[in-house]
């Protein structure tokens, strides 16, 4: 597959820091590109100081080196090294350094290896993926609001303003065990195919409804730019950022 990638990360109106981070790495060797594919980054970092910051951004920064270090030709298998290897980066540095203690981050990475897509996930950032006019949700919010839509108790619109929303119940950087969320297997991918990386300050903010109206009227670069301007207009609560993937059959 040939990659249109956009992302965009914006304070928002109300935070005085912003506490997301992202990145992503598309290998110009094609040895490398055709092993491990290009891998996309979108964390939400927590914690009192710098922590959030911090943390999101360690965690983004460890996982793109991991992941092309690691030895694993299994996509799934080198995304699980590289978050384990997040969640003790950040542990470390928290223990040493007292101001960062219980710092933490979301993080939801996808790779797209030729025509295939794996997605590894902890928190409540999400991934979409956005095929034939249809928003699918690839990810589960690992969050409190999240089991109580799963069991059945809120609907998606409820937990979208939920005063608890912001519970989080995983996290990379928190616990010495880490339990990641992957794909359940490679997703085959076709021409047009749209992945959407996002924190929750897009998701609490901006509907599903017009999250999918956006994505199926505007190339990616713009897509970023109106759904950042439609959070911020909607008050604008939160950091959000989002990253886009739109994938051509070449
Ligand atoms: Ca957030």
């Amino acid at each position: 597959m040939r990659l249109e990638v956009a992302s965009l990360s914006h304070i928002g109106q109300v935070r005085q820091r912003n506490e997301d981070a992202m990145g992503y790495f598309e290998p110009a060797e094609p040895q490398v590109l055709d092993g491990k594919g290009s891998l996309f980054i979108v964390a939400d970092g927590m914690g009192g100081h710098r922590g959030g910051e911090i943390a999101s951004q360690l965690a983004v920064d460890t996982i793109l080196e991991a992941y092309y270090a690691s030895g694993e030709s299994d996509p799934a298998k080198a995304l699980d090294f590289a978050f384990r290897k997040a969640n003790e980066a950040i542990i470390e540095k928290s223990r040493n350094d007292v101001s960062l203690y219980g710092m933490g981050t979301t993080c939801t990475a996808l790779v797209v290896r030729e025509d295939e897509g794996f997605f590894a996930h902890v928190g409540d950032s999400r991934a979409y993926l956005f095929r034939g006019n249809e928003l699918k949700q690839l990810t589960e919010d690992h969050s409190l609001v999240g089991e109580m839509v799963r069991s059945g108790i809120l609907t998606d619109e409820e937990a979208r303003t939920h005063p608890r929303r912001n519970v989080i119940t995983r996290s990379i950087g928190t616990h010495e065990d880490l339990a990641v969320e992957f794909s359940k297997a490679p997703l085959p991918l076709v021409d047009g195919d749209v992945f959407v990386l996002c924190s929750d300050g897009l998701t609490s903010l901006v509907g599903q409804g017009e999250l999918k109206t956006v994505i199926a009227s505007n190339p990616p670069r713009k897509t970023c730019d109106v759904l950042v301007d439609l959070a911020n207009e909607h008050g604008g609560k939160d950091n959000v950022t989002v990253q886009i993937v739109k994938c051509r059959a070449s």
